[in-house]
């Protein structure tokens, strides 16, 4: 049974990291925590397990870890969005702002395409920047994301709501005012 408690108990924040002013919200203990990973990673499988989603879509790189293991469950396809320069081959790139910095996302060409219903996943939800382009690069090829996935979700950096805004529904498991 999904516990609260014990999910933001291994949730560590990190102050000044990785600049000035920024507390990180270091999910790693998660991952280092069986009980916590299985947790975490069955509320997924619980919640997309009678759903129509064809695919499941992450990105790097803590994204990849929760959803490898949703893809795994649900016997779905699982399709990584990167940093720029990592997928061989053909690939889309866009461009995006970080809550610190900017940076590339890129897919492989062909990987998804009209009709695929996708959850995207990643681990946390700041400005909404990253998810809004990785929802670019989706859409481009024709694919509609019918949910984001996240663990934790900053609502004060806006990024859930700009989500929601274009009818994006939000699925997170935890949230830091
Ligand atoms: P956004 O694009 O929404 O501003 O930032 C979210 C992205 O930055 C996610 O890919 C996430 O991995 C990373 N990120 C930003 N702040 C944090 C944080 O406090 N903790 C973690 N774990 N990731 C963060």
């Amino acid at each position: 049974l999904y516990d609260d408690f014990y999910v933001k108990s291994l949730i560590r924040s990190v102050e000044d990291w990785p600049k000035p002013g920024i507390n990180f919200r270091d999910i790693t203990p998660i991952f280092s925590d069986p009980k916590g990973m299985r947790m975490v990673a069955d509320a997924y499988v619980h919640r997309y397990i009678a759903s129509d989603i064809t695919h499941i879509a992450c990105i790097d790189a803590r994204g990849f870890l929760i959803a490898a293991v949703l893809a795994y469950e649900l016997q779905k396809p699982l399709i990584l969005i990167r940093k720029k320069g990592k997928l061989p081959g053909k690939t889309i790139s866009q461009a995006y702002d970080l809550e610190y910095g900017s940076a590339e996302l890129e897919i492989q060409e062909n990987s998804v395409k009209a009709g695929d219903n996708v959850l995207l996943f990643d681990d946390l939800i700041a400005t909404g920047g990253t998810l809004l382009a990785a929802i670019e690069l989706l859409t481009s090829q024709g694919a509609e994301v019918k949910e984001v996935a996240a663990i934790i979700d900053l609502p004060d950096l806006g990024g859930s709501q700009k989500l929601q805004d274009r009818n994006i529904p939000v699925f997170n498991l935890c949230a830091y005012e």
